[in-house]
């Protein structure tokens, strides 16, 4: 069989999504980024495709993306993640209805992205400064709360309480404030639905610097918390489009661009 590979080498995530000759997805994959980028994602590569009864050389184009895209030395070629994004979340979200406003938050950092009716960026934002509207937030979160990161979503929902004020500018001091709210009597869900909050109105404020467009479309890994999906459309005041598979968005596109690669390089056209 002919596929092509999308491997985004996050700062937290290394995902790869293999598509076949139409551009279908055809799989998955996640796992953790760790220290070593080149490793992890040779294994992560070789996970998928064996999952999908892949040989490697079934594999006629790869592109890598994302924060450790250059230490991954196994690629045809690489593309940033602005751009694998843009046309990930442009694929996916046509048989959504389309989507001309992408926001992505990933491990280290969040953006907004403003794309045309063809998938093409004309304009982005991106934040990665501070840790404090990104899914490192939530880690830092999840560990001081002793709880699972997958639990924070469902615990958004359980206060009896208004969601609390989370004042500190930065995810040091959060962590204080966190843990000076739970000293203070104050109830896990009450605290983790202000967190929401806190990123959510981070991220709007980053946003409306380029213009929020309908259809926004949200995506990285912190989209599978339905806590902050709900926390972020009540900032937006609209419905967000979320994928069937949020966090692997990224790495779809790549996959979408090595497969367009392929077919310009035997002179097909991307089709
Ligand atoms: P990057 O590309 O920077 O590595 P990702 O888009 O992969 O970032 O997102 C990583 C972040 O996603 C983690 O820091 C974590 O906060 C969040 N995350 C990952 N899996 C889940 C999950 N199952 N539920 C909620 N949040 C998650």
């Amino acid at each position: 069989m002919i596929c092509f590979a999308g491997i985004d080498v996050g700062s937290t995530a290394i995902k790869v999504a293999v598509v076949d000759e139409d551009g279908c997805i055809a799989g998955v994959h996640v796992t953790a980024s760790g220290s070593l980028f080149h490793r992890n994602s040779t294994e992560a590569l070789n996970t998928l495709l064996a999952r999908l009864h892949l040989q490697r050389s079934d594999v006629r184009y790869m592109i890598a993306t994302g924060y450790g895209r250059k230490l991954f030395k196994d690629a045809d070629d690489s593309v940033s993640e602005i751009t694998a994004n843009a046309i990930g979340a442009f694929e996916s979200g046509r048989a959504l209805g389309g989507v001309r406003t992408i926001i992505n938050i990933g491990g280290q950092d969040s953006k907004a992205i403003h794309i045309d009716d063809n998938g093409n960026v004309v304009n982005f934002v991106m934040n990665d400064k501070c840790a404090a509207g990104t899914g490192r937030f939530l880690d830092v979160a999840a560990r001081n709360l002793e709880l699972d990161l997958e639990e924070l979503g469902d615990y958004h929902f359980k206060g009896d309480t208004p969601p609390l004020n989370i004042n500190s500018t930065c995810t040091v001091f959060a962590e204080s404030e966190i843990i000076g709210l739970l000293a203070n009597g104050h109830g896990k869900p009450e605290i983790i639905a202000g967190i929401h909050y806190s990123i959510a109105s981070r991220t709007v404020r980053l946003a409306k610097r380029i213009g929020i467009e309908n259809r926004v479309y949200f995506d990285g890994g912190p989209a599978l918390n339905r806590g902050l999906v709900a926390a972020l459309q009540d900032e937006l005041g609209r419905e967000l489009v979320i994928p069937e598979h949020p966090q692997t968005t990224t790495a779809f596109g790549a996959a979408i661009l090595a497969r367009g690669e392929f077919l310009a390089e035997q002179g097909l056209g991307k089709q």
